[in-house]
């Protein structure tokens, strides 16, 4: 049996659940910004997981701490305590200036566990449950995460958990107006990814921050996609200079192994007691070994700083197009967190991206999203750029001839 795209594509219909509308290839190979299908052809990732592997794919450090720690001890139960985890856990709590942190295996799950804890304090200090979200956000597909975010994620699954409401970003008045003592906390995305790159401003964050305080209402980041280097700074918080009191992180956490986090304040960490959360898998010690590696490597080799370099360029670079073509109509992010507001929908283009060997993709309709392995080389940018630009130049043009 010839193992080709075509293969693959056709057996994965007959037996997984059809939620994901795929395309019809099939990887077999991965290294740094490089993955090479079933059929042989090589492309340059310009999505990395969906802002996953934000070392690029099986990075060498990456590889042997997993190898290392998968011949050594794979999984115990969160009874005990292990080095990889107490080791991650110190680092983390480090890095983002929190108290304490809880192991997760996704976003989601961070999330949910962020929303209990935001809850059991608002329980202790006697106030109501209530959370709320932005309007375009998004937090996962569990249930809880369905009920924070978009309408169209949650047509078909009611009842949808109560004690959820949405505002709209970047928009303190809008907030002020529903924020009251039944609220517990209020989350948001320093950056909204799925929602199509929409960066917070600075004065909102930390106007939200001052009316969050003055409430005592808990404030959530949820840096699943913005943290671990994606944004130019470790965190996207640290751009806007606001502290949460609790943060959730997955995606890029670890390095491509399924691994996230939740992190609170003290505060938030007095309200829980014994038995108030648990996980089986979470911070395991080959997920937790995994995560370890990432962080020392994207501290290491500098590439919290190479992301905002980069992504910089990236952004200016493509915004410097627009004026001759009207196609594109915004470049918004930060860091190596890109999206190219397009004035059509962005599939066309992804698919033709996708056949020259470049691996992007649409979000929120019309916007080209780019998140690359924040250590892509000056050559696989200038690659990109080439080929993006003559797309764009051809898209335009045979528009033109037709009319
Ligand atoms: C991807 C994402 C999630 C969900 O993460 P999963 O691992 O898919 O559950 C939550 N929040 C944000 C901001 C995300 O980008």
């Amino acid at each position: 049996m010839h193992i080709s795209n075509e293969y693959l594509y056709e057996e994965d219909k007959k037996n997984y659940l059809p939620t994901f509308k795929r395309f019809p290839l099939a990887f077999i190979k991965g290294k740094g910004t490089r993955l090479w299908d079933a059929d042989g052809k090589e492309y340059i990732d310009m999505l990395a997981g969906i802002a996953v592997n934000n070392l690029g794919h099986c990075h060498p450090k990456v590889v042997s701490a997993i190898q290392a720690q998968a011949a050594e001890l794979i999984h115990i139960s969160n009874f005990f305590v292990s080095p990889p985890q107490v080791a991650l856990s110190k680092l983390l709590v480090d890095l983002t200036h929190l108290k304490h942190v809880f192991l997760t295996n996704s976003g989601a799950e961070s999330v949910e566990g962020a929303i209990k804890v935001a809850r059991k304090y608002a329980s202790k200090h006697n106030k109501g449950g209530e959370i709320i979200s932005m309007v375009n956000s998004f937090h996962g597909r569990t249930l809880a995460t369905i009920a924070t975010g978009q309408k169209k994620y949650q047509q078909g699954f009611a009842p949808i958990p109560a004690g959820f409401s949405q505002v709209a970003f970047n928009d303190l008045e809008a907030l002020k107006a529903v924020i009251n003592d039944q609220t517990a906390a209020v989350i948001l995305e320093p950056v909204q990814g799925e929602g199509g790159i929409i960066p917070a401003n600075e004065q909102y964050l930390q106007g939200v921050r001052k009316l969050c305080d003055d409430n005592n209402v808990l404030l959530i980041f949820d840096e699943i996609q913005t943290g671990v280097g994606r944004t130019g700074k470790m965190f996207a918080k640290d751009h806007f200079n606001v502290q949460p009191d609790i943060m959730t992180l997955a995606k890029g956490l670890g390095g491509g192994m399924p691994v996230g986090a939740f992190l609170c304040n003290e505060k938030v960490g007095n309200a829980i007691d014994y038995g108030d959360h648990g996980t089986t898998f979470g911070g395991n010690p080959l997920a937790s070994a995994a995560a370890l590696a990432t962080l020392k490597a994207i501290l290491e080799e500098g590439l919290v700083e190479r992301s905002l370099e980069k992504g910089e360029w990236i952004m200016k670079t493509v915004r410097s197009w627009a004026s001759i073509h009207p196609m594109i109509k915004e470049v918004r992010g930060l860091g190596m967190m890109i999206g190219i507001q397009l004035d059509r929908p962005a599939a066309p283009i992804v698919k033709a991206l996708l056949d020259d060997g470049i691996i992007v993709n649409g979000t929120a309709e019309s916007v080209i999203r780019l998140v690359p392995p924040l250590n892509i080389s000056d050559e696989d940018i200038e690659k990109v750029l080439g080929k993006l630009k003559s797309l764009i130049e051809l898209t335009e043009k045979n528009e033109k001839s037709k009319i």
